[in-house]
């Protein structure tokens, strides 16, 4: 940090110049902001907070802690700026949504919200295209525009529940884009989502989902988040067939994403997610199924197996039903936890791989 000739620290200055992008602070920084811009500290930082992300910051100007100092709320009014883009367009299908959202600068990504038992799951897009390439994904496909801010990452949240209306309790970060490719943007998101002052969104219910990036895996184990769930997409079982579906798996083999994946720091009973697409004739044998096992050993994991959605550009099937059944089985046998999961959202291009046909 540089001082300046007056003795004024830069980053102070900087702070009293820039607009409250509310959706991409933490609260902590906010309160800094509200100091330094405002003279004021957490009591009127949290109050913002809780307009913005419980009440969705249509009214903050009535809430206790404004009502009384119009003054103070003229000045906020034009300092704060609450911009989760536009949602023009949403898609629905049994209870399945996907929403698009225009940005700023008109590039547009897509988000899904997901009905379970008891809430609702976003997947959440974390950048605009993507570099990973991989071969089953529409995503890949648009290329890579650019990372999304940490304000555009949860502004995909406020959306899905202030303007959509729907209550959002577990996040999974398996959108457009590679989360560990913009791994501070997301980490961010990740402690505003968090607060429970705002969004508060368990970290045990916030999944980031990689397709193993290794650098990645080891900052997040760095993190001291162990209740925030890991999940990795896996899709082959040793390296020729994994590498020619994913192009991550030419810089970082197998044998390096189970070495990070030994030393990650699981809580207690926790267990690592593992995704694995199976595509006819490909990845689907029962020899690739045994090879999968000895790959997983011991690690605790549990497999979610969904068949492939067929994308343009990749002309390939999912298998039979007894393939998918007989591919579990010799998994289930070797003692792997394994969910067949009958992907939703086909219709919609809202499936696992599918975003991206905007
Ligand atoms: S599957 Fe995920 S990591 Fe791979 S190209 Fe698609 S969005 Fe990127």
């Amino acid at each position: 940090m540089r001082i300046n000739y007056n003795g004024t620290c830069q980053f102070m200055n900087s702070l009293k110049e820039e607009k409250i992008d509310i959706l991409g602070l933490p609260l902590d920084k906010l309160v800094n902001v509200m100091q330094v811009q405002h003279g004021k500290g957490p009591f009127h930082a949290e109050a913002l907070y809780r307009e913005v992300f419980k009440k969705g910051g249509g009214d903050i100007g009535h809430a206790p802690e404004f009502k009384g100092s119009p003054r103070l709320w003229s000045v906020l009014e034009k300092a704060i700026r609450l911009l989760p883009g536009r949602v023009e367009k949403t898609i629905e299908e049994e209870g399945l949504v996907k929403f698009i959202t225009r940005l700023s600068d008109e590039l547009a990504i897509e988000s899904v919200i997901i009905p379970m038992t008891r809430h609702n799951t976003l997947c959440v897009s974390s950048q605009v295209g993507c570099k990973m390439g991989c071969k089953f994904c529409q995503t890949a496909r648009m290329g890579f525009k650019r990372s999304l801010t940490t304000s555009e990452i949860v502004g995909q949240v406020f959306n899905a529940r202030h303007l959509l209306g729907h209550d959002i309790k577990n996040l999974v970060f398996m959108g457009m884009g590679e989360p560990f490719d913009n791994f501070d943007a997301v980490m961010t998101a990740v402690r505003v989502l968090n607060s429970q002052k705002g969004c508060d969104i368990a970290l045990r219910h916030m999944t980031i989902s990689t397709c193993g990036v290794v650098p990645g895996i080891e900052r997040l184990a760095l993190m001291n988040l162990p209740n925030i769930r890991l999940a990795v997409s896996i899709n082959g079982p040793d390296d020729a067939t994994r590498s020619a579906l994913m192009p991550v798996n030419r810089h970082w083999p197998l044998a390096a994403l189970k070495k990070s994946l030994d030393a990650y720091p699981l809580p207690p009973r926790g267990v690592f997610l593992f995704e694995y697409i199976l595509i006819k004739g490909v990845n689907d044998s029962r020899e690739h199924a045994q090879a999968l096992a000895r790959f997983i050993h011991p690690l605790p994991v549990r497999l979610n197996l969904i068949p492939y959605n067929p994308v343009t550009g990749f002309d390939h099937q999912s298998p039979s039903d007894e393939q998918m059944h007989d591919f579990a089985q010799t998994l289930t046998d070797k003692g792997v936890f394994v969910i067949k999961r009958w992907s939703k959202g086909r219709s919609v291009s809202a499936g696992c791989g599918q975003l991206g046909k905007i």
